[in-house]
């Protein structure tokens, strides 16, 4: 039997006349894998078509997409500023994509209570750069929160784990770039390598790989509208957040900038309700090692006045976990992050 159109209206919309989302499943239970990320991607774009955008940017070396989600108030606007975030650069930081999906959920989801994140700011967000190094680095065995220490992965499965490059083949049998290495500033330099079979390797040329191409549009398209204000890039585990430079020992023009939004950043976690809060620490990317070809000095170089490298925490109270946190700690790591990154961002909309 078939329902009248206007009951089935009503019913769908739960009687009062907004209707209802099936929204996506957002959890912090275990790690998300690739599908399960474009998944969650699809079905924000699908409830809320009105603030969310998907655009794949490119492609990865083994042809799965890359995906940023750009995240409006929906009013329509076309001259807002722009904070563009990336994570996943490195295969094994884990980490790293639950604390970029758990800010997509905050801005689109959790709209309300964090709407004045998006009166004058549009959000772009790539989640995974590296979906294959991701998905090779989950294919070993099942992980049962065992600590793992990856300058001692002597074991294939540890090896596995521990990957962090990308998945194209090189010459010689040795497989992967270090995407986070072959940006076209400072390429070369410092901590980064010619060898095609350690994981810092630099790759054959600048931007020689698929998925640091795919970055580089974005931030040069942003860069290009002139609307571009704050780049940040998510990787672990340091418990830092670095600003440039970091292929030479000085520090930006404008490192006072740096600094103070990223002290915001840094007090708010420190006074958040956290029992072992993250005591993060701040400086130039050089102050860890000189590393040319780095994601976060191209993009300052290109025009973002602000560009961070944010490195989640290591442990958490006496438990040091490096990449691979325990995930019971997956949401409490996550919401410390959005914390942090929301003051970050309140403090970047006050001076720009
Ligand atoms: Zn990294």
């Amino acid at each position: 039997m078939f329902l009248p159109l206007f009951l089935v209206t009503f019913l769908l919309s739960g009687g009062q006349g907004t209707p209802v989302r099936s929204r996506p499943e957002y959890q912090t239970d275990d790690y998300y894998t690739y599908e399960e990320i474009q998944n969650y991607l699809k079905g924000l774009a699908e409830s809320y078509s009105n603030q969310v955008k998907l655009t794949n940017v490119g492609k990865s070396y083994e042809n799965r997409n890359l995906t940023t989600i750009t995240i409006s108030n929906g009013d329509g606007r076309k001259d807002k500023k722009v904070i563009f975030i990336d994570a996943g650069f490195h295969a094994r930081e884990w980490l790293t994509h639950t604390a970029a999906l758990n800010i997509i959920d905050k801005l689109v989801v959790s709209f309300e209570e964090n709407k004045h994140l998006l009166q004058d700011y549009d959000w772009v967000i790539l989640p995974l750069v590296n979906p294959d190094g991701y998905t090779y680095s989950r294919s070993g065995n099942k992980f049962t929160n065992e600590i793992i220490d990856c300058l001692f992965a002597y074991t294939k499965d540890l090896a596995v784990k521990c990957w962090r490059k990308n998945r194209e083949p090189n010459k010689h049998g040795c497989i992967g770039t270090d995407l986070n290495r072959n940006f076209g500033h400072g390429w070369g330099k410092g901590d980064s390598s010619s060898d095609p079979c350690q994981p810092t390797y630099k790759g054959l040329s600048e931007f020689s790989a698929s998925e640091s191409q795919a970055v580089r549009r974005v931030l040069l398209d942003l860069a290009n509208t002139g609307r571009c204000v704050l780049y940040l890039s998510i990787h672990s585990a340091l418990g830092e957040i670095l600003y440039p430079w970091g292929s030479e020992e000085i520090k930006a023009e404008n490192y006072k900038e740096h600094e103070e939004v990223v002290q915001a950043g840094i007090d708010a976690i420190a006074n958040g309700n956290f029992q072992f809060p993250s005591t993060y620490k701040q400086g130039p990317s050089h102050s860890l090692y000189v590393t040319g070809g780095c994601s976060s000095d191209y993009a300052y170089e290109a025009g973002f006045p602000l560009s961070l490298i944010w490195e989640l925490p290591e442990e958490r109270g006496n438990l040091t976990f490096e990449f691979h946190p325990p995930t019971n700690l997956i949401g409490e790591l996550v919401e410390e992050t959005w914390i942090g990154i929301r003051a970050i961002a309140e403090k970047v909309m006050d001076k720009y």
